[in-house]
């Protein structure tokens, strides 16, 4: 009889693979229980890679009827099966939230017997958790696709944030892959729980009593290198998902080799992307947060991402007709464009030039990336002259300047729940 210690080894290992459980956005209120899902703190504890580690992370079960080629649970691959009761992943979560190990859940699951068969045991995992145990952390629930919006529904309630993995982000790929799946089948329920998000925001207008449901909103998870989609492609889907169902993340996850047995997939032994990974995340965030258009980071004649370089430095090189930017002028739209200026120091620049014009020990103590800014920005002491510049030199010193930032990181691994 495999303990529960046995099968939390093999069940975390499992969920390890899913990158998409960050915790920002929790707002549920603690009403005399355990827990706080919003002051908790997980959603800023990463590792170096950008994996969020102090949810307890587990499987439900790592049985599947399924068998899709790039998934260490699919039912053909043949490794150590376990499956916790309802009442052990309760209990499990109670203990390691008292022992102060975790601060949240990520719960996902293998499908065993069928959609709705294992959706109404994650289902009566958080209610537990929620009703019986007053638990009040963070808890992220990974949807099952096919699984009946009765069941989503009461979920719903109950969770922070829901996700539904798109895994391949293109249709031809997944059927390459996993032909019993299709797109269609991850739509669903991310429309469903969009729509049931608006139609109580509507209700809260005109109701004082509407019961919170996914108040941390919800994310969806693709897998990057695992079939021959472009970086295009990839930000394409992506775009119109967060359009389309609202969504709070889209995650990147690099392709870890798990076996040789499909042609198809990388091999064992290749290197996971994780550097296309994170230049995915750098395209995500300035689709999201620095107001640029998709096609002018990737289109038809650009479809993939440098890897040497960040993606907005990227854009910069191949549009020197932007450039350069006055600080002292210039919109905060446009000074958001000068690569090495963050929003933060977009603002600080706003706010600096009232009191009078910024020379360049001002932008230094701004704390912009001056090294690389100053190719493309002017300010009251400048003496570049901008004619001269080519943009092959500047990305050349650049790259010379010695920064870390542009050297490959190392990948890390999930921390160890025994370790
Ligand atoms: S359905 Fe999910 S758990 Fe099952 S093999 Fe496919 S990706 Fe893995």
């Amino acid at each position: 009889m495999i303990t529960a210690e046995e099968k939390l080894s093999i069940l975390a290992d499992a969920a390890k693979y899913d990158v998409s459980c960050s915790s920002s956005g929790g707002k549920r209120k603690n009403e005399g229980g355990i827990g706080d899902s919003s002051r908790s703190g997980i959603c800023h504890t990463y590792t170096e890679d950008g994996r969020c580690v102090s949810l307890l992370k587990i499987l439900l079960t790592n049985y599947c009827i399924y068998d899709c080629a790039f998934c260490v649970s699919r039912r053909s691959n043949d490794i150590q099966r376990a499956a916790f009761s309802v009442n052990e992943v309760v209990q499990l979560t109670m203990n390691f939230y008292r022992r102060n190990y975790i601060e949240g859940l990520f719960l996902s699951s293998g499908i065993f017997k069928s959609a709705d068969f294992t959706m109404e045991r994650l289902m009566r995992i958080v209610k537990k958790l929620r009703t019986e145990e007053r638990f009040f952390g963070y808890i992220h629930l990974k949807t099952i696709p096919g699984a009946s919006e009765e069941l989503i529904k009461e979920a719903g309630l109950y969770v922070d944030r829901m996700s539904v993995n798109l895994e391949i982000p293109t249709e031809e790929g997944l059927k390459q892959l996993a032909p019993e799946k299709d797109h269609d089948s991850v739509r669903k329920p991310l429309q469903f729980v969009d729509q049931q998000k608006i139609m109580l925001a509507e209700e809260k207008k005109l109701m004082k009593h509407v019961p919170t449901f996914v108040p941390a909103g919800q994310s969806t998870q693709m897998v990057v290198g695992a079939t021959s989609e472009t970086d295009y492609d990839i930000m394409k889907i992506s775009s119109e998902f967060y359009k389309t169902y609202h969504l709070k993340r889209v995650y990147y996850s690099g392709y870890i080799p798990i076996n040789n047995e499909h042609s198809m997939l990388p091999q064992v032994g290749t290197t996971p992307p994780l550097i296309r990974e994170n230049r995915l995340y750098q395209t995500d965030w300035l689709l999201r947060f620095y107001n640029f258009k998709l096609d002018e980071i990737l289109n038809p004649e650009h479809q993939d991402l440098d890897l040497d370089i960040d993606p907005k430095l990227s854009w910069a090189l191949r549009n020197p007709q932007y450039f350069p930017i006055d600080v002292n002028t210039a919109d905060y739209a446009a000074i958001l464009r000068i690569p090495g200026v963050g929003r933060g120091s977009a603002l600080k620049i706003i706010q600096a030039r009232k009191f009078g014009k910024l020379y360049e020990h001002h932008l230094k103590k701004i704390g912009i990336a001056f090294n690389r800014a100053k190719y493309f920005m002017r300010y009251a002491d400048s003496v570049r002259n901008w004619g001269d510049l080519q943009m092959h030199a500047i990305k050349t010193s650049i790259l010379s300047s010695g920064t870390s930032k542009y050297l490959p990181k190392v990948a890390s691994n999930q921390l160890s729940l025994f370790a």
